[in-house]
């Protein structure tokens, strides 16, 4: 038998939650698949979503990676050209590209477009991060009409505190995007812009083009919504089993360090995931695992092959027992928090060593 460790990948649940990021809505949804689609699978996820109206991914490299796999359908690129190359490389494969910086179109101007290559001009209106400022737009926008082989598609933005609808912040980012008119529809809402009870949703996405990334993925953008009220659906279900159980007397310690003390005597569980899996080193004692369905909490520190948990109350767990450490019957949002971090982390982090298997 080989190791019982594995994401189970349940690809309904993704077309699921992508019809529910479109639905309500008018305008286009690329679906954000970047960071090999959150972890859970760069190609497959674009195969998953065959018809989807486009997809959005960080870098040329993961966008030439879905073109060798024969994904055709529209593809924009997050970051942009990092050089003249990849430029070449975009128009050869049809592929988008993010503009946020003058030094990119230096780098268009030197570089030889097979054919011309649709832009979505970066604004920065208040992230702080990637794109221009409003002032500096209109110059931007006469050097991309000046060039033939540009062709602009959309103005994007994105929000740093979408989640948070009554944000200054958001509101403030708004009126900016607002404070002129585009010659092309706007992109600008991700995930918790589409889900958040703003008016994003009622004013913008509806004739622009939305970016939903996390929801697809079936986790809740908006801290105050659990997955269930979104209506969206877990798609990665990561499971192991029980590889050994053992009694520890009250008064021992269990695992690295011995700072977990066995305050009854506690039948131990031991499960194969670690974090050389990219389960969260830092998980918590008491982070709730399921053994058979039944919550155990975790106890000791988390080692690179293994956990420990709890089995006293579930006294028929055996090895062989099956384990899920976060997904369809435990929310990863309830992970991600009791471990100080947020989903899209532990989905990027699991490593190669975990199998996604459709489910
Ligand atoms: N758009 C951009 C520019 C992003 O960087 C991201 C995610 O990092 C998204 C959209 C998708 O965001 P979310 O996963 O929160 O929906």
């Amino acid at each position: 038998m080989t190791r019982p460790t594995r994401a189970l990948i349940n690809w309904s649940h993704f077309r699921h939650n992508y019809q529910l990021a479109k639905s309500g809505v008018s305008g286009k949804a690329y679906a954000v698949i970047k960071a090999n689609g959150y972890g859970h699978g760069l190609v497959n996820c674009a195969r998953a979503l065959s018809s989807a109206d486009g997809f959005a991914v960080a870098c040329v490299d993961e966008a030439l990676a879905l073109r060798e796999a024969g994904i055709r359908r529209p593809l924009v690129v997050l970051q942009g050209a990092y050089d003249a190359h990849e430029w070449t490389l975009a128009a050869e494969h049809k592929i988008q590209l993010v503009v946020h910086h003058r030094k990119q179109l230096q780098d268009r101007a030197s570089a030889t477009l097979s054919q011309p290559v649709g832009v979505w001009l970066k604004i920065n209106s208040g992230m702080n991060r990637l794109g221009f400022r409003v002032s500096e737009a209109d110059d931007i926008l006469a050097l991309i009409s000046a060039d033939e082989q540009l062709e602009l598609r959309y103005v994007i933005s994105h929000f740093s505190s979408a989640d948070e609808w009554q944000s200054p912040v958001l509101a403030a980012q708004l009126d900016t995007l607002y404070s002129r008119d585009w010659p092309v529809p706007l992109s600008i809402s991700n995930s918790a812009g589409l889900l958040t009870e703003k008016r994003i949703n009622n004013e913008l996405v509806a004739e622009g083009l939305s970016r939903p990334g996390i929801m697809l993925y079936g986790s809740s953008p908006l801290n105050y919504k659990s997955t269930a009220e979104l209506g969206l659906k877990a798609v990665m279900s990561l499971e192991s089993q029980l590889i050994s159980t053992h009694d520890v007397p009250a008064g021992e310690t269990v695992g690295y360090g011995g700072d977990w003390t066995a305050e009854r005597d506690t039948r131990v569980g031991v499960v194969a995931i670690g974090y050389g899996d990219g389960y969260p080193r830092h998980a918590p004692a008491g982070t709730p695992v399921l053994v058979d369905g039944v919550e155990c909490p975790l106890i000791g520190r988390v080692s690179m092959d293994m956990i420990t948990v709890d089995l006293t109350d579930h006294p028929h767990a055996q090895i062989g027992s099956p384990v899920e450490l976060w997904g369809e019957h435990l929310s990863v949002d309830r992970i991600a928090e009791l471990c100080g971090t947020i989903s899209y982390e532990l989905f990027c982090q699991l490593t190669p060593r975990v199998k996604r298997v459709a489910r």
